[in-house]
C-alpha cells in the first residue's frame, strides 16, 4: 500500500519502516522466492548453481547466499556474448518493456511493472512530491538511464522534462520556461546548468527556483555539495544505482549514509573471497534483486563500501551504506560511465602504429576530465605534424564513441615514458 497525498513522507510507509524483526523474516522469505524463481526459469543462473553444487533448497537465510558465486560485471559481458540478456532473464522476451545497451554492451531489459526500476521511493525520499515539475538530465536513448527516472517521477506523480545530456542552454530555457522545482541526474551537469542559467541572464532562487535534487552517477564530495546547495538554493540528496539493478541506496532527509532499498538485499563481501563481513567493514557492495524479470542473484558492483545498521531518525529501517568508498579492479567510472580497459584496448588495437597509452582521469573542477596519452612505434614516431595531428583526431573521435565520453585532450608522448604494467586507466582525481 502507497501513501497517498501530496505531504508524504515515505512513498511506501509499510515497507521503509517496517520493523527490524519482520524486515527480516520478508526479506529471507522473498529471497527463497526468488532463487526457486531464478532456478526455474534462468538457465545460466541454474547452471551456476549446479556447478557450484547449490541446491535452491540450501538457501534459506541472508547468509546462505554465500554459498551461491558472484557474477561481476566482467561476467556479465561474457554472458551477453553467448546468450540473449545473459540467459538470465526470467519471463519470456515479449514481455520486456524496453531493451537498451550499455558499455560492454550489456544488454539492460525492463519488465513491464510501472517503475520497474523503483526509483519512486528514492526521489521522495529526496524531497520530490506529487506536482513538482522536475527535468531529468540523463540520456533517454540506448542507456537506461533517463527512462528510470522518468518512471520513478512519474510514479511519484510529477511533471517531467526529459532533458537528456547536453543540450545546457536548451535545457536551462526549458527549466526556466516550465518552472521546474526539482532535478535528477549528475551532481556536476547540475553546477553547469546553474552556471548556463547565470550566463543567460536568469536569476537563481528568481528565475530558476530549484527546490531539491537527486544526483546519482559520480562521486559526491560533501565541498561539491554545499557548493551546488548553496547555488541552487535546494537540497541535494544522492543515490546509488546500476543501469543493470536500477535503485540500490538512496539518502534520506538526513542525508547520512543511504538507506539500502526494500527490494532488493546488500551484502558488503570480501572482494577475494565472496564471504560476508560486518557492519562496519568495507568491502564489495554485491546485490541481489528480488526482480522476477532479470534474475541477478549475488551481483557484485564492484564499488566499495561499509554498511550501519544503527536507527535513522527519519524512521526508515532498512541498513545504511555509509559511503562509497572506491572501486575494485580496473574499471574507473568518469562522469557515470564505466572505463573499462578492454574498451580501449578494443580501439587501440586499430592503430598498430600506437606502442602504448595511458588514460589519466583528473578533475581540476566539478568536471572529471580525461587525458589520453599515446606512445608511438619510434618509426611513427617520426611522422609530419599534419600526420599526427589527423591521428589525434581519429583517435578522440573512435575512443569517445566507443566510451561514450569525449576524450577532453590527447597528448603523444616521448617514446618509453609509459611503463611496461602501467595502469591502462590511471585515476588521479582527489575527494575531499
Ligand atoms: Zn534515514
Amino acid at each position: 500500500m502507497q501513501d497517498q497525498g501530496k505531504q508524504r513522507e515515505y512513498f511506501d510507509a509499510a515497507k521503509e519502516t517496517m520493523a527490524y524483526a519482520e524486515r527480516g523474516r520478508q526479506q529471507e522469505a522473498r529471497l527463497r522466492h526468488i532463487v526457486a524463481h531464478a532456478y526455474a526459469k534462468a538457465l545460466t543462473f541454474r547452471e551456476k548453481c549446479q556447478l557450484a553444487g547449490v541446491d535452491p533448497e540450501m538457501v534459506r537465510t541472508l547468509s546462505d547466499l554465500e554459498r551461491i558465486p558472484m557474477t561481476r560485471k566482467d561476467d556479465l559481458l561474457e554472458l551477453h556474448k553467448q546468450r540473449p540478456f545473459g540467459g538470465l532473464l526470467g519471463v519470456p522476451p515479449q514481455k520486456l518493456k524496453r531493451a537498451f545497451i550499455s558499455p560492454g554492451p550489456i544488454y539492460d531489459p525492463e519488465g513491464e511493472e510501472e517503475d520497474y526500476w523503483r526509483w519512486a521511493g528514492p526521489l521522495c525520499a529526496a524531497g520530490f512530491r506529487e506536482g513538482d515539475v522536475a527535468l531529468n538530465s540523463v540520456s533517454y536513448h540506448l542507456t537506461p538511464l533517463g527512462w528510470m527516472f522518468d518512471e520513478g517521477l512519474r510514479a511519484l506523480g510529477c511533471t517531467v522534462l526529459p532533458g537528456g545530456t547536453g543540450n545546457t542552454e536548451q535545457q536551462v530555457k526549458l527549466a526556466v520556461y516550465a518552472g521546474a522545482t526539482a532535478y535528477v541526474g549528475t551532481p556536476s551537469f547540475l553546477m553547469m546548468l546553474l552556471e548556463k542559467a547565470e550566463e543567460l541572464g536568469f536569476e537563481l532562487g528568481k528565475d530558476l527556483r530549484l527546490r531539491c535534487a537527486l544526483v546519482a552517477g559520480e562521486m559526491l564530495p560533501e565541498s561539491l555539495r554545499h557548493r551546488i546547495q548553496e547555488k541552487a538554493g535546494a537540497t541535494i540528496r544522492q543515490a546509488y544505482g546500476t543501469a543493470d539493478l536500477g535503485a540500490v541506496a538512496y539518502e534520506c532527509r538526513e542525508g547520512r549514509g543511504m538507506h539500502i532499498a526494500d527490494d532488493v538485499v546488500v551484502e558488503i563481501v570480501d572482494p577475494s573471497t565472496g564471504k560476508q563481513v560486518g557492519p562496519g567493514e568495507s568491502g564489495e557492495i554485491v546485490v541481489t534483486s528480488f526482480d522476477e524479470t532479470y534474475c541477478l542473484i549475488r551481483f557484485g558492483t564492484g564499488d566499495l563500501s561499509y554498511m550501519t545498521n544503527e536507527p535513522c531518525p527519519c524512521g526508515r529501517t532498512s541498513p545504511r551504506l555509509v559511503r562509497i568508498v572506491g572501486r575494485i579492479g580496473d574499471a574507473v567510472k568518469v562522469r557515470g560511465m564505466f572505463v573499462h580497459p578492454r574498451e580501449i584496448d578494443n580501439v587501440i588495437s586499430r592503430y598498430p602504429q600506437v606502442a602504448a597509452y595511458q588514460i589519466v582521469v583528473t578533475r581540476p573542477g566539478v568536471r572529471d576530465e580525461m587525458l589520453l596519452r599515446v606512445e608511438l612505434q619510434s618509426q611513427a614516431n617520426e611522422q609530419t605534424v599534419e600526420n599526427k595531428e589527423s591521428l589525434r583526431r581519429e583517435l578522440r573521435e573512435k575512443m569517445g564513441e566507443a566510451l561514450k565520453l569525449k576524450i577532453d585532450n590527447l597528448e603523444f608522448v616521448a617514446p618509453a615514458t609509459l611503463a611496461e604494467g602501467a595502469k591502462k586507466v590511471l585515476d588521479e582525481r582527489k575527494w575531499d
